[in-house]
């Protein structure tokens, strides 16, 4: 077939129906899979057949929903895992071993940054966690040990941008394998393995979902490079639940009208923040006034849905804000239909010193928000009324 555009293989990609002629993919609910007879079982185990086995191993409602995020994301291959988090962790067990050393940039979501400091060197893995604006700075901290460079941009919570190409250089230079955590943009808005990535991670949970019901986590690239994360996952039990699968492969098809959308609405936010007198900064990757603007046009195809910016009155005036809010929710999540805002100094990423933070950007008064499919005058109305609370 003539190779689809990234809109129809949304909305396309399917396994082929079962006996039945379903329309729409059934969720395959079960643990294991009925061999025909000893050899086919034997067969099976061995990997001479590829077949389903044991739904720790694979499903099909999971292989539906890889292949389809594997063709957006241009990747061969992909793993499903039950989170976001069970993707990062999935990653560095599967590719670290005890003594190894990678690089990451310091500006991550407040979980992977626990388990980069207080879960991995229990093993001995250790990282340095470098500025992702100053390239200069990386090179000192290679040694011997240094496997790869992991990476998330637009950052959580404060939208820095790193400059995808740029890292993909260094990483073919110094024989790192380059690892995006791709969850802020979703692969409608970015694709980071068309810059050179190697691996891309993915909370479902996010952008993927949209509607907030289900975790999940994903792991793709080229299928070489991710057989003993597969074996890690396969072995530990990481596993996509079938339902949650079904789910997010659901979602997928309407992906590229919601981030449009989402973006349509973040932009428009951003540009009226950016003015407002009590608005210290606003960050949005499309907005002009972006430090890293020129990346953000470069290789995000819109803004995104997140928005970035810092209330006048630091905690006190930030908390009052969301307070205040009436339509907003306040709810550990980003990536649904519904608008939500989040304090992240004292929420997501309260675990870090308040020196990590600044390092990371994160001021005591950023407010991130995750601009939802709402009308956009609601949006803006309520976030209105709620900056002027005294
Ligand atoms: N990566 C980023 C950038 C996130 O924002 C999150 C969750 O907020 C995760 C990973 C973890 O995903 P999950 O909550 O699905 O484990």
């Amino acid at each position: 077939m003539k190779k689809q555009r990234f809109q129809t293989k949304a909305v396309r990609t399917k396994v082929e129906s079962s006996q039945y002629g379903e329309f729409s993919s059934p969720i395959y609910m079960t643990s294991g899979y009925q061999f025909e007879d000893a050899e086919d079982a034997r067969a099976r185990f061995t990997g001479e057949k590829d077949d389903n086995i044991y739904s720790r191993y694979s499903n099909p409602s999971v292989s539906e929903f890889i292949l389809k995020l594997a063709s957006l994301e241009g990747a061969e291959d992909g793993i499903g895992t039950s989170s976001g988090m069970a993707a990062v962790f999935g990653t560095f067990a599967g590719l670290l071993n005890a003594g190894d050393h990678f690089i990451a940039s310091r500006s991550l979501f407040g979980s992977t940054v626990s388990v980069i400091n207080q879960i991995l060197p229990r093993w001995n893995i250790t990282a340095s966690l470098v500025d992702p604006s100053n390239p200069d700075s990386w090179t000192s901290q290679i040694t011997t040990r240094t496997k790869l460079f992991y990476l998330e941009t637009p950052t959580n919570p404060v939208l820095d941008l790193i400059d995808l190409e740029l890292v993909s250089e260094f990483c073919k230079k110094n024989k790192l394998i380059m690892v995006v955590d791709n969850c802020f943009a979703s692969p409608y808005v970015q694709q980071p393995l068309i810059w050179g990535a190697d691996i891309v991670l993915h909370s479902a949970t996010k952008y993927i979902d949209g509607q907030g019901r289900s975790m999940g986590g994903a792991i793709l690239g080229k299928s070489e490079l991710l057989e003993p994360i597969r074996f890690f996952c396969r072995q530990t039990g990481p596993a996509l639940s079938p339902f949650n699968a079904w789910v997010l492969s659901k979602s997928l098809e309407t992906l590229p009208v919601r981030m449009r959308a989402h973006s349509e609405n973040a932009l428009e936010i951003a540009k009226r923040l950016e003015v407002h007198p009590l608005v210290n900064w606003v960050k949005y990757p499309h907005l002009p006034s972006h430090p890293a603007y020129s990346v953000g046009v470069k290789q995000m195809k819109t803004g995104g849905g997140m928005v970035a910016f810092e209330i006048k009155g630091g905690v006190e005036q930030g908390r009052k804000f969301l307070d205040h809010l009436k339509m907003f929710s306040l709810v550990a999540n980003l990536g649904d239909s519904r608008s939500i805002a989040t304090h992240p100094a004292s929420t997501t990423h309260s675990k870090l010193s308040e020196q990590e933070r600044l390092a990371a950007n994160i001021t005591n008064g950023s407010i991130r928000l995750s601009i939802g499919l709402e009308d956009v005058e609601d949006i803006w109305e309520d976030l209105q009324q709620a900056l002027q609370q005294k």
